[in-house]
């Protein structure tokens, strides 16, 4: 479908598929984890005795320190300047990772591994090459892997892209969220064109193979104008993928966000005209729509990924690796073992403590059951491969798709209508181009474990 009628067609659904919705990087999503699942329990599906020692995995490194607070942010951060907190970090990261590794029976090597935060080059570039080799030592990279790292410009020098190539880096991820003065000034993050425009050219330079720039829409004082603005930017620096998020007012999860006046963040109609802006400016200039917040050039990993039916999703966005198990390490990490999810102390005090203790520093977790399971591979799929089919379904769980899900494919007919998903016979499923759009609110029908309205509790942010 060509992009301006495609537009044109959102525009009239949107504001019906305008509601909170989860972003699935995991099912059964965070909320319904409790501290049922814990220590014990990490350790016991870390010892699991049928593990394949050829099955790959994929790691993790929550690194939280940031130098001054962005007030949209609702990640998991410690703001300092304190030169002691990463010194105490490494030293207990160490024991983690050695704690995890010492779990396992038999050596996995790994073939991605992803730092985020807070802001992994709030650390010094030595501190850096010590948190990989930590890593590594425990758990080798496999040739080839996949290592990429979440950084600030602000805070990133020349001489921390030399040490991360050098620890084979090779995909560099940037916050940038506007670029307009006056959105970044409500924002609390002055970050200029020329400052992120430098490290993306000397990423390149040094051999990152790919940049990958964060956007968020529905910011204070954003306006179709402003965006168009930096949009216009970004496309001038020319990243080989764009994360383009929604704007999570979330102020019971980051209480900073109250300090927003409502009247200084777009309206809804404004918010929605920016993210339509926004899909037909990165369309037409030859990005792929991925999924859910994601776009890529169409010779980047996730687009091929994603004509050849192999992309996934974990807790780190879209991934080219499937079933792969994911060690999560350092505050609020998660990790996902087979039918297990695990997540660490958010506190950084709490993660020290627990880690001295156990070694791990499980809080809370969730062991899936075998309804859970079926409902994951129903959403994920849908959600990675726009599509899901009742042969594929019959030949994994030897039911039919129609019988065993008619009242979720119901619940589907009005998107149906809407032109979001073609509903077959069999009750095979294809999603639209426009779907693709809304597909968290498709996937949202499978769902068993959804927060009834009548709880009234805020616990997922808006789906546009
Ligand atoms: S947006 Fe990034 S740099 Fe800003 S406070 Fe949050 S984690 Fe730190």
């Amino acid at each position: 479908m060509e992009t301006a009628r495609l537009i044109e067609r959102l525009e009239r659904i949107l504001p019906r598929y305008d509601r909170a919705a989860p972003r699935y990087t995991s099912y059964p999503t965070a909320p319904v984890w409790t501290d049922a699942y814990g220590p014990d329990d990490l350790l016991a599906d870390l010892a699991r005795p049928e593990q394949d020692p050829s099955a790959p995995l994929s790691l993790y490194v929550h690194v939280p320190f940031c130098r001054s607070l962005c007030h949209f942010c609702a990640c998991n951060r410690v703001i300092t300047h304190d030169a002691e907190l990463p010194e105490r970090y490494l030293d207990t990261l160490r024991r983690e990772v050695d704690a995890i590794r010492a779990a396992l029976p038999v050596e996995r090597a790994a073939t991605q591994q992803h730092w985020g935060g807070g802001t992994p080059t709030h650390l010094s570039p030595d501190q850096a090459r010590r948190l990989f080799a930590s890593v590594t030592d425990a758990f080798p990279m496999s040739p080839g892997a996949e290592v990429s790292i979440e950084v600030d410009p602000r805070v990133t020098t020349e001489a921390h892209v030399d040490a991360l190539r050098e620890c084979g880096f090779g995909r560099l991820s940037m916050g940038v969220q506007d670029f307009d003065p006056r959105v970044q000034e409500a924002i609390h993050r002055i970050q200029p064109v020329e400052t992120t425009a430098a490290l993306a050219e000397g990423a390149r330079r040094a051999g990152f193979t790919s940049v990958n720039l964060d956007l968020i829409y529905g910011l204070p004082y954003q306006s179709v104008e402003s965006f168009r603005s930096t949009l216009d930017a970004v496309l001038a620096i020319a990243p080989e993928r764009i994360a383009l998020y929604a704007y999570a007012h979330v102020t019971w999860v980051a209480k900073q966000q109250r300090g927003f006046e409502r009247k200084d963040l777009p309206d809804p109609p404004t918010r929605l005209r920016i993210l339509l802006l926004a899909i037909e400016r990165l369309l037409d200039a030859g990005y792929l729509f991925i999924g859910l917040d994601h776009f890529a050039r169409p010779e980047d990993e996730l687009a091929r990924a994603l004509a050849d039916r192999t992309l996934r999703r974990n807790f780190m966005g879209h991934t080219t690796q499937a079933g792969v198990d994911l060690l999560g390490f350092g505050p609020s990490a998660i990790s996902e073992l087979g039918a297990s999810y695990a997540q660490s102390h958010r506190e950084l005090p709490a993660w020290h403590a627990a880690v001295a203790e156990r070694g791990v520093a499980t809080l809370r977790g969730h062991r899936l059951s075998p309804d859970d399971l079926e409902r994951r591979w129903l959403i994920s799929t849908l959600i990675c491969l726009g599509e899901l089919s009742a042969e594929d379904y019959r030949a994994r769980f030897g039911g039919e798709l129609a019988c065993e899900h008619a009242a979720e494919l119901e619940a589907l007919a009005p998107a149906a209508e809407d032109g979001l998903v073609e509903i077959g016979t069999d009750g095979s499923l294809t999603v639209t181009p426009l779907g693709r759009l809304l597909v968290r609110n498709l996937a949202m029908v499978f769902d068993r474990h959804l927060p009834s309205p009548a709880d009234g509790r805020p616990v997922f942010s808006r789906a546009v």
